[in-house]
C-alpha cells in the first residue's frame, strides 16, 4: 500500500486539515513554504496520467474543496499556488495523485531556472 493510502487508512499519522468521504488534506511533512498542504483523493489514482472518466466526480469535488481548504488555512485572500507534479520529469515522488497548496508567503517564480 502506498504512503498516502496509509495516511487515508490512519496507519501513518498526518496533520489533517480537512477530510470527507472522497478527499483528504494534510500538511506536507517537509514544507516548502509557510503553508504547504497536500490534497488527495482517498481513491488510489497513481498520477494525472491515470485519471479516468469515472474519476470526474472525485476530482471535480477535490477542486470545489480547494478554495474552502485555502480559506480554512487563511491563505485565500493573499493567494496560493497549486502544483501537481506528474512523472519523472515532473518530479513526482509519491505515486498517489496529490495537489500541493503552497502559500502563507510569496511563492516565487512559477518554475526554477
Ligand atoms: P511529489 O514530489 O510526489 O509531488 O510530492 C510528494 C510530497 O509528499 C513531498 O512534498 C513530501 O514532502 C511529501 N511526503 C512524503 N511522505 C510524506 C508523509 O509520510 N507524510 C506527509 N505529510 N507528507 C509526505
Ligand atoms: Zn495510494
Amino acid at each position: 500500500m502506498c504512503v498516502f493510502c496509509k495516511i487515508v487508512n490512519k496507519e501513518i499519522p498526518a496533520k489533517v486539515v480537512y477530510e470527507d468521504d472522497l478527499i483528504m488534506a494534510f500538511h506536507d511533512i517537509n514544507p516548502q513554504r509557510k503553508v504547504h498542504v497536500l490534497v488527495i483523493p482517498k481513491k488510489h489514482i497513481p498520477s494525472v496520467n491515470d485519471i479516468n472518466p469515472e474519476d470526474k466526480e472525485i476530482l471535480g469535488h477535490l477542486w470545489v474543496k480547494i478554495p474552502e481548504i485555502a480559506k480554512l488555512l487563511g491563505i485565500d485572500k493573499d493567494g496560493y499556488r497549486i502544483i501537481v507534479n506528474t512523472g519523472k520529469h515532473g518530479g513526482q515522488e509519491i505515486y498517489h495523485i496529490h495537489y500541493h497548496i503552497l502559500g502563507g508567503e510569496p511563492v516565487g517564480r512559477m518554475v526554477c531556472k
